[in-house]
Formats: structure tokens, sequence, C-alpha cells
């Protein structure tokens, strides 16, 4: 059980970091917020890098492993029509705290926050390494970029993400791609079609090719999905003119192992036997790419390929802190993610040893009146007691 004062604290800050709202690339005002908090409550440094990532650090007296804890700020935004009440209210009430962002993920956040704070004051510092908590930018439509910046920072030794688990320990994830599929034709008026070469009708061959590739599968992670997600033709309204072009994006969900090369290679496949076939037929495949802009004014840019991650239940590391958190949570479990995190970066591209642990449910990210359990934020603040006591001695 978490003292009284402790679990006052962390609705409290949960509830003041929703009322705040920070939509991606819109984190200023709460990464102030959070330096200030984070300042009053005994971290020795507060730094917010180019991005506007926050990075929380606390040293121990010792020489030891530098264990980070991620958390970003930015929530997706609300339809208020659809809200019950205020979606910025941060209410409290029926055991529950109500606002965009408790679940997904301030409430986490506030716990990565407050249980750094306990961790170290409880022990006078006298621990091992450093506790980094990162309240990081931009991961609502671009994970794992920003946090590109935190690892370069910080060089972390153990990550701890702190997305919805329902207290469960996570080990992995599927990662996510977003594939751009494009044919070139020739634009003609479409009363006289013979002298054009029509984009969007090559487009439906390629395409009813493309929906007999494998899909490739995980016994853990699942299912590596391949799914159109739109479609689209120029020009567009096309009123009596042969398209010129049309594109395609597919969202691709990644299992672990999987390249840019192996993505990307069925799909150029079917493009290569389909050129044979068809002289005429002009088309490319990608992965989309996009750049965002952060409250700082730098401008993150990056292929969208965020690579799945996952560890061996019997890994050293994921079964000494499963071992000590049971004991403290003993309903926990190990689990994994179903959607992509930051885990992307600082796992699947950085191959830093990660785990995912948070308070909430997946499901309750991005719904209208979102809220969390007071319980589930209780418990998740001795859950990352337990866990960073646990890597900072391994
Ligand atoms: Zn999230």
């Amino acid at each position: 059980m978490l003292a009284k004062e402790r679990a006052e604290e962390v609705v409290q800050l949960c509830s003041s970091l929703v009322k705040i709202p920070s939509l991606s690339g819109e984190e200023q005002k709460v990464a102030n917020f959070i330096k200030h908090y984070a300042e009053k409550i005994g971290f020795d440094e507060v730094k917010i890098d180019e991005l506007g990532n926050v990075a929380a650090i606390i040293n121990g007296s010792e020489e030891g492993p530098t264990v980070l804890l991620d958390g970003h700020i930015d929530t997706v935004p609300v339809q208020e029509s659809n809200w019950n009440e205020h979606p910025f209210s941060g209410s409290v009430r029926d055991g529950k705290v109500f606002g965009r962002g408790t679940s997904d993920m301030k409430g986490a956040v506030s716990a990565m926050l407050l249980a750094a704070s306990y961790y170290a004051s409880d022990r006078n510092k006298n621990f091992p390494g450093k506790i980094v908590v990162s309240c990081s930018v931009h991961e609502e439509c671009f994970e794992g970029v920003a946090t590109r910046n935190v690892t370069a920072q910080f060089n972390p030794d153990y990550v701890v993400i702190g997305e919805a688990t329902n207290l469960q320990l996570n080990n992995g994830q599927r990662g996510r791609a977003e594939i751009l599929l494009e044919t070139f034709g020739k634009p003609a008026h479409s009363s006289n079609p013979e002298a054009g070469i029509n984009a969007v009708t090559k487009m439906v061959t390629l395409l009813s090719k493309i929906q007999n590739v494998e899909i490739t599968k995980h016994p853990i992670l699942g299912k590596g999905i391949l799914e159109l997600t739109d479609i689209i033709s120029s020009p567009y309204p096309g009123a009596s003119v042969i398209p010129s072009r049309a594109s395609v994006t597919f969202d691709r969900r990644l299992l672990v192992n999987e390249t840019r090369e192996s993505v990307l290679e069925p799909i150029q496949e079917i493009i290569n036997e389909s050129m044979k076939e068809d002289p005429e037929l002009q088309a490319e495949v990608s992965f989309s790419s996009g750049n965002e802009s952060c409250y700082t004014g730098t401008i993150i840019e990056a292929e969208r390929f965020f690579p799945a991650w996952l560890y061996d239940e019997n890994e050293p590391f994921i079964q000494k802190t499963f071992q000590n958190l049971k004991n403290v949570l003993p309903e926990t479990a190990i689990s994994h993610y179903s959607f992509c995190t930051n885990g992307s970066h600082f796992a699947g591209e950085a191959n830093i040893p990660t785990v995912g642990f948070g308070p909430s449910l997946e499901k309750l990210a991005h719904i209208d009146n979102e809220y969390i359990e007071i319980e589930q934020l209780e418990k998740a603040v001795i859950g990352y007691i337990s866990i960073i006591d646990t890597l900072a001695n391994l």
C-alpha cells in the first residue's frame, strides 16, 4: 500500500498535468510545469532538450547503471462534443481521474516522477547509478523518433516504457511501418483513353496481386498485418482526365527480425513481375516519411519504420524484474503490447534492454471520456519503485 499522502500526491499531479492540454507539437506548457515540479521534488537536474523532451535526473551515491523511465507527454486531440464533461477538467471522483491523457499517459508520467523521487529520498540517494525520467514529445504520430535524442544524451543501460499495461510487465511489441505504393501513368482526355496510361487501373491490377502476399506470423506477437489505409489519385477530382498518378498507403505491423528490405521485398517482386508482363507499368514502393515540428521550432524528420522488439521471458533482467515486481504486485504477469510505443526506438533500434510497465488499460487510450483508476495509479508508483530498485542493482 502506498502511504496516504503519497497516494494523494500522485492523483493531484495526474490531475494537474491533464489540465494542461498538450497535443503533439504543443507540449511546451506541460513540459515547463514538469520541469518546475521535478525540481521541487528532489531531482538533481532537469533538462529540456532542443526537441522539447524533458529529462529529470537523480544521481545515486554509487557508480551504477542509468535506468531511464520514459513516458510521452503529448496526447491525441479531443472531439469535445462527445465528452460528458470538459476533456481537460482533470476531475477526481468515483475512484478515477478524468480527462484526455489520463491513461495515455500523464497518469504513468506522474507515477514515474514520484516513484523516482520517493525511491531516492527513502534511501537518502544511497543507490547505484542514476535515474532519468524522460517526459518525451511527439510520440502519438512518430513513435520513438523524438526519443532518439534522449538515448543520445543519456545512453541508458535499461529503459522502462510507461504505456498502459494494466500493471503487467511487458517484454515486447509489434512495430509499425507505413508503406507507400505509387503508380505513374500518362495524362490524356478521358474521351480518348488510348492516348494516356491510367495510373489507377494499373494500381488496381497491382493491388489484386498484393492481396495474395503471405502475411508474416510470430508465435507471441501475432500477425505482420498488411492493411490498405488510403488510396489517392491525381489529379483529384479527375474531371475528364486520365489519372497520371495513384498512391496507396499500407499499415504494416512489424514482427521481430523484419527489416526494411524484407518488408518491401514481396511487393517489389510483384512490381518487377508485373512490369515484365506490362511494359507500360511504372510503379515504386517505399516507406512513407514525414516531418513534425516541435514546440521548440526544431523539425524532426523520419521514415515511418518503427521496429518490433521482444525479449525472452527467461532473459535474466526480465525474470529478476518480474520476480521482484510479483512480491509487491502479486497479480502481475508477463505480457506484451499490441500497439507501437517508444520502445520501438529504445529496444528495436538502440538495442537497450527494455520493459513496459504502466497503469491502466491499452483500450482506455484515445477514447472519449478517457479516465484512469486511482488504484492503478497508486500501484504503478509501487511497481516503478520495485523496477527501479531491481534494474539499478543488476
Ligand atoms: Zn501513449
